[in-house]
């Protein structure tokens, strides 16, 4: 199903970004929270956690969607690592796992100081092989995405595991929920989401930026907020523009922090990534739906 796109502009410099001859599309509608889209282009496919259902699905253009794992743990966030192995957040068992070329399973990190993590939320590499994630409660908070529990962690943090040793350092503690993060293009600068208002309007739902000092990060400000729902998922593009979700679509920011626009999706918007061939295709997580959309713009 093709959806005429409505495009808010705020900023003149959306357009250079956007194409008017396409259409969003509803890719696929069933889930019951679609989340943590991964774009394989060796592949030629997608994967996205479907994390009430449990289960992760499969999109290969032109042919359709599967499931690809019915056991998922609840997965949320994906990324893929440097050499292409596919990572994953899991609410269920409470970890970051490596699914291997042979299939099994290695866990990334499960505790730290000796006790178990949240819910890992998302996830993301960088060229040096280290892997960032979040962990706030929500996959604790109930049965729904995963087994209700009390949190054992004192913050709801974000971790840099190091790529060489596999040793695991809480680098943010001062987040309500951290949950989507993205490196700029040349990986000076990390953008983190707090989602914190999902559940307290007054709570955080801005992005913050900080400074990578090697696996340090230098608070650097709140880089911008979504008027609408919360940031969850977020990318950035090869200009460094940051794509965000929200509850009326993705919000567009240019890297300075101001707003440029918004894609209006029909569902709320959980998370994104840019795919295929050429990575300019948009790929929307939407609550029980994936949504894809071509934009003028190149995906890191
Ligand atoms: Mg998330």
């Amino acid at each position: 199903m093709a959806i005429m796109t409505p495009y808010q502009v705020d900023d003149v410099r959306f357009s250079a970004l956007t194409l008017l001859n396409v259409e969003l599309e509803q890719v696929f509608e069933g889930c019951r929270w679609a989340e943590g889209p991964v774009w394989f282009g060796d592949a030629g496919h997608l994967l996205w956690s479907d994390i009430p259902n449990n289960r992760m699905m499969r999109f290969i253009p032109n042919v359709g969607t599967s499931v690809f794992r019915h056991e998922a743990n609840n997965s949320n966030g994906n990324t893929r690592d440097r050499e292409g192995r596919l990572l994953s957040c899991e609410h269920g068992t409470r970890r970051v796992t490596r699914t291997e070329i042979d299939g099994s399973i290695t866990v990334i990190a499960d505790r730290f100081e000796g006790k178990r993590l949240n819910s890992p939320n998302d996830l993301v590499v960088k060229r040096d092989g280290s892997i960032w994630f979040t962990d706030p409660t929500y996959g604790i908070l109930s049965d729904y995405e995963g087994y209700a529990a009390e949190p054992e962690q004192p913050v709801r943090g974000v971790y840099r595991v190091d790529g060489a040793s596999g040793a695991i350092t809480r680098v943010i503690d001062d987040f309500l929920q951290p949950n989507g993060l993205a490196f700029s293009p040349d990986e000076r600068f990390l953008y983190v989401a707090d989602s914190g208002a999902s559940h307290s309007p007054d709570h955080p739902r801005h992005i913050r930026r900080f400074r990578v000092e090697g696996e340090r990060l230098i608070d650097d400000g709140v880089h911008c907020r979504i008027d609408v729902g919360i940031p969850d998922g977020i990318r950035v593009d090869t200009k460094g523009h940051l794509w965000s979700s929200a509850a009326d679509g993705v919000h567009c920011f240019a890297p300075d922090g101001t707003r440029l626009g918004k894609i209006k999706v029909p569902e709320v918007v959980a998370n994104l990534c840019f795919g295929g061939p050429k990575r300019n295709r948009l790929f929307i997580a939407g609550t029980r739906s994936l949504y894809s959309i071509y934009v003028n713009a190149r995906g890191c």
